[in-house]
């Protein structure tokens, strides 16, 4: 089975695509940076943020049912699914004893999570993501890479070929004005003979028993004001108690994930539409496993704004099909290991431990504490690597040892500086095909430290 650093190293290989999706993202990062200094009270924001998601969780039965409750009083009818399996039987259901064979869907990762496209395409059932990033992976027959951002990876001149073959659009074209106008009338036929709309939920209140769904493109207020028939899918984590809670993380999520002050449509949906339908329907699909372990329920907390991934120096050079999972990126390598700890054992590597997904998640999950416990968890299975082992013994017997760390430094240092570069920067080292090693400086910090304290001393 490959890992993270061999689909990784595929990306990289396009030098000019690995350059240009890193600059793109840490556009991205600079605009997030820039909306969250100029909120005073950012911080206690997120503090606020993560003491409402951990009081949530800690009665999270209590409010699922209040949410119930108050929902189904407003007219809505809630579904429960124990896995992904079960949910996607649910909506199937809802579609068949309806009759209808038209879906359009708004950008929902629970759904990509599910699978649910492929299962209900193969019950004769038409499937139109509607946000225009997913319409562009879902033509080129491609997973989203990235949560908010799906063809983040994909260039203008791409998608203006993939569109001249799809749409039959003039070739050539790259404008994403012109793009964007013919998504858009292409979309919108699709959007008036859907016979149901589905969209993700961004938070769901127990307090009032609505759902609220933010987007930038209005995709999901027309998936559900067109049709009679909606239906709203949620991980059981997308709760919050009270209507007042919403205000704090809807400050958060447009924020941290576009610089946005806030999302251009933040729809709230209370019971359904006059004459209509609306289900909710609440998953699980391993989350209460999630809860149960002290050491990653606080990966629950997460409210899906990319983020981590923006600001993430592996996931801006190695793009997130490299993970091969729905989640990528540091969230993603917490989650994913919980869904199938041996086929994603490579991805808590997958991080430089730099921390900087913790600056600036919005609701402070410790990110690389988390992907630290994934490696040990991974090295106790048994899931790594022999060379791997072998490495991270080596490491141990010399980091541990006085005399094997100053032997080593000073073997390092002699052999840095007179081995040839095309043997220092041979096939074997594959850190070094994309940087170069910094000069070694003349005296280790060992020395400047026994001078300095010799010169105190006098
Ligand atoms: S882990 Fe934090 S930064 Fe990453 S997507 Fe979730 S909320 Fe955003």
């Amino acid at each position: 089975m490959i890992g993270h650093a061999e689909r990784a190293a595929r990306f990289a290989a396009d030098d000019a695509r690995a350059h240009w999706h890193d600059q793109a993202l840490w556009w991205v990062r600079a605009k997030r940076d820039k909306a969250a200094s100029a909120v005073p009270d950012w911080e206690r924001l997120r503090g606020l943020a993560s003491a409402i998601k951990a009081h949530t969780q800690s009665r999270l039965a209590d409010y699922l049912e209040e949410f119930e409750r108050n929902a189904t009083a407003a007219g809505a009818r809630v579904h429960w699914a124990r896995d992904a399996e079960e949910h996607n039987a649910i909506v199937h259901r809802i579609l068949a004893d309806r009759g209808a064979t038209r879906l359009v869907k708004s950008k929902s990762m629970l759904t990509e999570e599910c699978h649910l496209n492929p299962y209900l395409e193969a019950r004769g059932i038409e499937v139109v993501d509607t946000d225009l990033g997913e319409r562009i992976v879902q033509l080129a027959h491609e997973p989203p890479s990235h949560i908010v951002l799906p063809a983040i990876h994909r260039k203008k001149e791409e998608i203006g070929e993939l569109f001249h073959h799809k749409l039959g659009t003039a070739a050539g074209l790259s404008d994403p004005k012109v793009l964007t106008e013919a998504a858009r009338g292409h979309l919108r036929e699709r959007f008036m003979r859907a016979q149901a709309g589905l969209t993700g939920v961004n938070f769901a209140v127990a307090e009032t028993g609505h759902v609220v769904v933010c987007t930038n493109e209005g995709n999901a207020d027309m998936g559900t004001s067109l049709p009679p028939i909606h239906i709203a899918c949620m991980g059981v984590e997308k709760l919050v108690p009270r209507l007042a809670d919403l205000a704090v993380f809807l400050r958060l999520l447009a924020r941290s994930a576009t610089g946005q002050p806030t999302t251009t449509y933040t729809t709230h949906f209370l019971g359904p539409l006059r004459g209509g339908e609306l289900h909710i329907v609440v998953v699980d699909n391993g989350r209460s496993r999630l809860l149960a372990d002290e050491t990653f329920r606080r990966a629950l907390h997460c409210i899906r704004c990319g983020a981590c991934m923006n600001t993430c120096p592996v996931f801006r050079r190695s793009g997130g099909y490299s993970y091969a999972y729905t989640i990528p990126g540091p969230i993603g390598s917490v989650l994913a290991p919980s869904v199938d700890p041996r086929a994603h054992a490579s991805l808590p590597f997958a991080s430089s431990l730099c921390g900087s997904c913790d600056d600036v998640c919005p609701v402070r999950i410790p990110l690389h504490d988390q992907l630290l416990a994934r490696r040990r968890d991974a090295a106790r299975a048994g899931l790594l690597s022999s060379g791997k082992r072998l490495g991270m013994r080596l490491a141990g017997m010399v980091l541990r040892s006085g005399f094997l760390y100053l032997l080593a430094s000073r073997l390092g240092k002699l052999l840095g500086r007179a081995l040839p570069r095309r043997i220092l920067y041979g096939r074997w080292n594959v850190w070094g095909r994309q940087r170069e090693l910094p000069p070694l400086p003349r005296e280790s910090f060992r020395d400047l430290y026994r001078q300095h304290r010799s010169e105190r001393r006098g």
